[in-house]
């Protein structure tokens, strides 16, 4: 922990300054993945045209994100734009969903009273998993992320917009990342809510300070519903990408069903944003075929949870998806 930080001048401010400043306030990739921001910046430094902050959420239920757009959005801009000049980036795009009205109001206000320069907001469907970092670019910039790349291939950088408001408190405020917006929800919990809260917390006391649950849960969730880890305790910390806790009731989700047998309907086929064939993917992992499995581009799932979602039979396709991907990746077999 290195405690308050003397803040930067804006003016002043050079990559090399920000990225030891992020990695001394200890500042990672808050949607998920935790990756050192020093790390990003320093990669993506004369090689982007295009920073996008991403406020989309990435999962149903989890709007933390989208709280902090709205109550935060002065210190976003002025981090996305510190940013920007860092990485000699010509265009920022914010960008969140496009029923969150009120947060895009509030960004084009500040917009217009600041002139807005490079930084622009646009918005996306409210659709899963339009907030996935390979959709965004697409979207935003018409480009795609070339299958086993990354978006510095397309000239592009994604952060997370919770990212940028810890770099902008690191920068300029000479704060540490030591708290972080949690949603916690779900249909079991008696008072639903995003909170502000110190990094390390137990999940136990989010939930009691929203009332605790007023009707049993059987899956509570670190992440959304598509994509989050089952928890088994509320001992749990909160950790710098934990962006929400979803107690789901009975009624949310679907029964847990063993799994049929896949009746070629191809709903897995069509549902993937990533244009894979997990049905045809399941086919060749039982049959151990690494050749035709090493043709089928495994590496660009992104475990969005769409195809196991749709899937009539109940087959885990995107744990199917993982086994093949190990199969393929270390030759062995984890079946
Ligand atoms: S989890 Fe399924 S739907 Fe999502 S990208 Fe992977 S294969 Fe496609
Ligand atoms: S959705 Fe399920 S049942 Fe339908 S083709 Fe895919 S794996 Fe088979």
């Amino acid at each position: 922990y290195a405690g308050q930080l003397p803040p930067l001048d804006p003016h002043q401010l050079t990559l090399e300054q920000a990225a030891e400043r992020v990695e001394a306030a200890g500042v990672v990739g808050m949607g998920g993945g935790a990756f050192p921001t020093q790390a990003k910046l320093l990669r993506s430094a004369g090689r982007i045209d295009t920073l996008i902050v991403n406020a989309a959420e990435c999962e149903p239920y989890v709007t933390a994100d989208y709280r902090l757009l709205l109550e935060r959005s002065e210190h976003i801009l002025r981090g996305a734009q510190a940013l920007a000049r860092c990485l000699s980036c010509e265009r920022v795009v914010v960008v969140t969903e496009g029923d969150k009205l009120n947060a895009v109001e509030a960004v084009e206000r500040r917009l217009r009273r600041r002139g807005g320069g490079r930084v622009q907001i646009l918005t996306v469907r409210t659709r899963y998993p339009l907030g996935a970092e390979k959709q965004i670019i697409q979207t935003v910039t018409g480009r795609e992320v070339p299958p086993g790349g990354t978006p510095l291939d397309v000239r592009c950088a994604v952060f997370n917009v919770a990212t940028v408001y810890a770099i902008h408190d690191a920068l300029f405020q000479g704060r540490p990342l030591t708290y972080r917006a949690v949603t916690v929800t779900g249909g079991a919990v008696t008072r639903p809510r995003n909170m502000w809260v110190p990094i390390g917390t137990p999940l136990r006391h989010l939930l009691e300070s929203c009332g605790g649950l007023r009707e049993e849960t059987d899956r509570m969730l670190i992440g959304g519903p598509m994509m989050g880890i089952h928890l088994t305790s509320l001992d749990a910390p909160v950790t710098k990408d934990t962006n929400s806790l979803v107690c789901l009731a009975s009624w949310e989700h679907k029964p847990n069903t063993p799994a049929g047998v896949c009746i070629r309907c191809g709903k897995c086929v069509a549902s993937c944003p990533m244009h894979l064939a997990p049905t045809l993917i399941r086919r060749a992992l039982e049959d151990l075929d690494v050749d035709k499995l090493s043709r089928y581009h495994l590496e660009d799932c992104n475990a969005c949870g769409c195809c196991s979602f749709i899937c009539p039979a109940q087959i885990p396709l995107v744990e199917t998806v993982a086994q093949a991907s190990a199969l393929v990746k270390r030759g062995v077999s984890i079946l």
